[in-house]
């Protein structure tokens, strides 16, 4: 008999997002006479800047020709990438060498890949509700995970308890999918205990650019202690509209060290073990969305999510309901009315105001009894949206 990974049937069933998009997409059928309005989607709507376009014809072209072609690359990323994100990062004064920088075909890959670098006894922990990666990639490895639960009473941003035990903590700030985001004085709170524990934290920045708040910070590396104990794992997808490009970069600080092997090392090694790198067209159309003219673009994209962020926000004030998030990120999380579930709540919103939204549910431990509100909808459906909530809650 062959031993497979048994601990793959530890897994959650995968049903959440296919009953999600089944549900929605069966009430569309059935009725075809309402138009829904989608505050579900976790996805941008793109285009890419018009800086990036160039890059990509750009490179497309030098491969065309013998002279210019690029094969194989270094699994790490180019150097004109690894300092394309090096000098993004100079925005806030965080000094990073370009060796710290690793490319990635997105965040996605890499928080499943970071696994790699953790004994299979490692206590991992999870601030939850969560993007269901960093639970579920754990219990593939057959880890045990110690949830720590976001609740009204700690505003969804749990701090670590001095006595804290556990080896990786995985952080996502500004938060997918609660919205919050944790301040400077918060994620410091994080940094001095895993220094002090020895512990490593995991921190996925995704939805960074979406920060408009002084006191937030977009890198774990602005924060005194950082380099010695945070991995970050970033892309374009949410910052530059690459979702469907699929280009990211993990940042693995030279200075992070745990039982005398450098973790910068191992991952040098990871990568080169068990990648190829990834194409060179699109690390020239990461440079470009990394170029000041890129980040100026961009912002335009984002600015358009903010505003839809704004717009739900001011609703929910209106109407007097608590929720979290629509600032810092393009999430907005609130509980549902009259002790209904995530899911009871979605069909009364999708029956009664043809609103699609995401149930808490989809988001692991914490998430039961809450929905989330995405700004990535059309401006038009989310202004719609906005007003049958103020009526509806
Ligand atoms: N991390 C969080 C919190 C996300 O919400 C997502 C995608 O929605 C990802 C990571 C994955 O992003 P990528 O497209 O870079 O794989």
């Amino acid at each position: 008999m062959t031993r497979i990974n048994t601990e793959y049937g530890q897994l959650p069933p995968a049903f959440f997002f296919t009953r999600l998009t089944e549900t929605i997409s069966a009430y569309g059928d059935a009725h075809p006479e309402h138009k829904l309005l989608r505050l579900g989607v976790g996805d941008v709507s793109g285009p890419l800047a018009p800086v990036v376009i160039e890059a990509l014809r750009r490179a497309v072209s030098e491969q065309s020709r013998p002279e210019t072609f690029h094969g194989y690359l270094p699994e790490v990323g180019l150097d004109f990438y690894r300092e394309a994100v090096a000098a993004y990062y100079g925005r806030w004064n965080v000094r990073l060498s370009p060796e710290d920088v690793f490319v990635s075909s997105g965040a996605a890959d890499d928080l499943g890949a970071v696994g790699n670098l953790f004994s299979r006894d490692a206590r991992v922990l999870v601030t939850e509700p969560a993007y269901p990666a960093y639970v579920d990639t754990n219990l593939m490895a057959g880890r045990t995970i110690i949830h720590l639960l976001g609740t009204r009473e700690n505003g969804f941003l749990p701090l670590p308890a001095a006595d804290l035990d556990v080896d990786l903590v995985y952080l996502c700030s500004p938060n997918n999918p609660t919205g919050t985001a944790y301040t400077r004085a918060k994620l410091q709170q994080w940094v001095d205990w895993a220094n002090a524990r020895q512990a490593v934290i995991v921190f996925d920045a995704a939805y960074e650019a979406f920060i408009q708040d002084e006191d937030v910070p977009h890198s774990i590396y602005e924060l005194p202690g950082a380099l010695n104990c945070a991995i970050e794992i970033c892309s374009l997808s949410k910052t530059a509209g690459f979702t469907g490009m699929r280009l990211g970069y993990t940042v693995v600080p030279g200075a992070l060290a745990r039982e005398g092997l450098s973790l910068r090392d191992m991952w040098k090694q990871d990568r080169t073990t068990r990648t190829n790198g990834v194409s060179y067209i699109l690390q020239r159309a990461g440079q470009a969305a990394l170029s000041p003219e890129g980040i100026r673009q961009n912002r335009q994209a984002v600015a358009r999510y903010q505003e839809n962020g704004r717009i739900l926000a001011e609703a929910l004030t209106k109407a007097d309901v608590w929720f979290t998030g629509g600032r810092n990120a393009p999430y907005l999380w609130l509980p549902c009315p009259e002790g209904k579930s995530g899911w009871e709540f979605f069909d009364c919103l999708l029956q009664t105001a043809q609103i699609a939204l995401t149930p808490g549910e989809g988001f692991g431990q914490g998430g039961e009894g809450y929905v989330r509100l995405s700004c990535f909808g059309a401006r038009e459906d989310t202004e719609k949206a906005a007003r049958r909530l103020m009526e509806i809650l």
